[in-house]
């Protein structure tokens, strides 16, 4: 691995960690972070990975993340708040090419996994009334962390309290 990466600026550390990426088609999809945890660290202490986005999409998705991370700080109960800061901070996010999930519904985003989520286009580009990435991202990880869509906990609830931009 390149030395410079250890000093460099977060830009560029995504790039690096979105082409290490390349490898899960390859079918090693549990390599990352094991092999070389530093390559993952971005310059706001988050180690999101990305999988498949481009460097303009990892450079969003990694400044909305820290967003979403800083606001959840306050805005999320405290309970949930350590849950949620250990999600975000491990979070893989596969940009997916297209605006459907498997059932063709549209969306922005879509939970995957207990440590991943796919963000759609338009979700990563904040159109068709996604709202901001953060709130996105917020909403996707919440859902790792035991919210639904109704009740106490609510993702879209949460989204609301935590990001003006939500577009809720
Ligand atoms: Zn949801």
């Amino acid at each position: 691995m390149d030395p410079r990466s250890r000093t460099s600026n977060g830009m560029a550390v995504a790039k690096q960690t979105c082409r290490k990426w390349a490898r899960l088609e390859k079918g090693y999809p549990y390599s990352y972070g094991v092999n070389n945890p530093i390559g993952n660290i971005d310059f706001m202490g988050l180690a999101v990975t990305t999988y498949s986005c481009s460097p303009s999409q990892t450079a969003n998705i990694l400044a909305a993340a820290g967003k979403a991370e800083a606001a959840a700080k306050t805005c999320i109960p405290c309970e949930d708040r350590e849950d949620f800061k250990k999600h975000i901070r491990n979070l893989l996010v596969f940009c997916s090419k297209h605006n459907e999930s498997l059932e063709g519904e549209s969306i922005c985003g879509e939970q995957t996994g207990d440590w991943d989520i796919t963000l759609t286009p338009q979700g990563i580009d904040e159109s068709s009334g996604c709202g901001c990435l953060q709130s996105t991202i917020l909403h996707e990880v919440l859902h790792q962390i035991g919210y639904g869509h109704s009740g106490a906990k609510n993702a879209f609830a949460m989204e609301k309290k935590c990001f003006k931009c939500s577009g809720l």
